[in-house]
Order: structure tokens, then sequence, then C-alpha cells
């Protein structure tokens, strides 16, 4: 699929809008979601630009699992949660809304979470969770 590097998240990866950050590398960037559909709702992104999850060459695929599983587990460290939903939608059919491969990391119950992309949450509590799971990694 073409890649339209105009959307949101190709931005954030090129500074031109701000984001949470809480991990950065040469490949890989973890963000907190700006809609969180629970406390500490965190989004793990390659930097390779790829629309979907099946435009991700495999090698970059199996880099940013591993940072899915560090950003994980800090999330849970810092966070104290029970259980993590790591979510992935590819493709518009799918509800993907910003054509940029991401991974969802959403500390909550799949019966709980709030509802996806709806709802701006409250900056000062993300940018005070950010803080916390920054300091598990
Ligand atoms: P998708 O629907 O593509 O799986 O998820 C996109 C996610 O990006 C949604 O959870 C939405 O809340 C989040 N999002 C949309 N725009 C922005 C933004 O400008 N900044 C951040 N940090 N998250 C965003």
């Amino acid at each position: 699929m073409t890649y339209d590097n105009q959307n949101i998240f190709a931005k954030i990866l090129r500074g031109e809008i701000p984001a949470i950050k809480v991990y950065e590398d040469e490949r890989t960037l973890a963000f907190m979601d700006i809609m969180p559909q629970a406390d500490g709702h965190t989004l793990v992104i390659p930097k390779v630009p790829a629309t979907t999850l099946l435009d991700l060459p495999a090698d970059d695929a199996a880099y940013t699992i591993q940072i899915v599983q560090k950003v994980a587990r800090a999330i849970e460290k810092a966070l104290d949660t029970k259980g993590i939903v790591l979510m992935q939608l590819s493709g518009e059919a799918a509800g993907q809304t910003v054509p940029h491969v991401h991974f969802h990391l959403v500390p909550s119950s799949i019966h709980d979470m709030r509802q996806h992309a709806a709802q701006m949450g409250d900056q000062d509590k993300i940018k005070a969770l950010a803080e916390k799971i920054k300091q598990a990694l």
C-alpha cells in the first residue's frame, strides 16, 4: 500500500507535531495515545514507513515486538497493572485511523476499555503517567 507521509505519526516522527514520548531508539518510538482507552495507553511504532502490519518488513516487525514487550513491562511495573491488551488494527476496514503501523498497549481488560479514538485525555494526567512509565524502563 502507498505510504502517506503526511499522516500524523509521520509528522510526530519528523518532530513536526509534539508527542508525549516514553521511549525512542533508531528504529522505534513509543508515545502516549492522545485519546487513551485506559490510563497508560501507549503506542509503539516502527520508524520505517509502513501503513499496515502487512507492509512492515519482517525484521522491523521482529524488532518492534521486542520494544512492545519492553514498554509493556515498564507499563506493568509503573502502573501496577494486572493485564495489558495488545491491539493492532491493520487496515481501514479493521478500524485503523492512522495509516502508519502501530501497536496499542492498553493497560486494561478487553471488557473495560473506553471507546477507540473517541475522547481526548487529560494531557497533564497523560504526562504524569508517561513519566512513571519512563522511569520504569
Ligand atoms: P488506530 O485507529 O489507527 O489503530 O489508532 C490510532 C490511535 O492514535 C488512536 O488510539 C488515537 O487516539 C491516536 N491518535 C490520533 N491522533 C493522535 C495524535 O495526534 N497524537 C497521539 N499521541 N495519538 C493520536
